[in-house]
């Protein structure tokens, strides 16, 4: 998978819409700039997150994230907007935790130190 950022200030859809809900990072706390890459797998397409700081990846469906192609991406409900998580990065002791799914709410907890 290839990861990247749009140089300049013009954001992608992706990339704004991780800034706009998940401005730290859950598991290395600090505030990435955030590297994104889009797969598509069976019947639906994904958009991946990457930390450059920790390497941990996460995960959103793209239609959820982003309702309308082309569009910025829209602020979610914190409670009920679902992220996977891909990789833990450098943080090799939570790996159980890779493929799980959480809240937005739960990752900013834990990006408060908490995890
Ligand atoms: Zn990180």
């Amino acid at each position: 998978m290839e990861f990247k950022r749009s140089n300049g200030n013009l954001l992608s859809g992706p990339e704004s819409w991780i800034r706009e809900n998940l401005a730290l990072c859950p598991f290395c706390k600090r505030a990435p700039e955030w590297e994104t890459a889009t797969e598509f797998t069976v019947g639906a397409k994904r958009y991946y997150f990457r930390c450059p700081l920790c390497l941990a990846v996460l995960s959103v469906l793209a239609s959820e994230a982003i309702p309308v192609p082309g569009s910025v991406g829209a602020v979610a409900n914190p409670l009920t907007f679902l992220v996977r998580i891909e990789s833990t990065g450098k943080r090799g002791e939570l790996t159980h935790f890779q493929g799980t799914a959480h809240s937005l709410t739960e990752l900013r907890v834990w990006a408060r130190g908490t995890l």
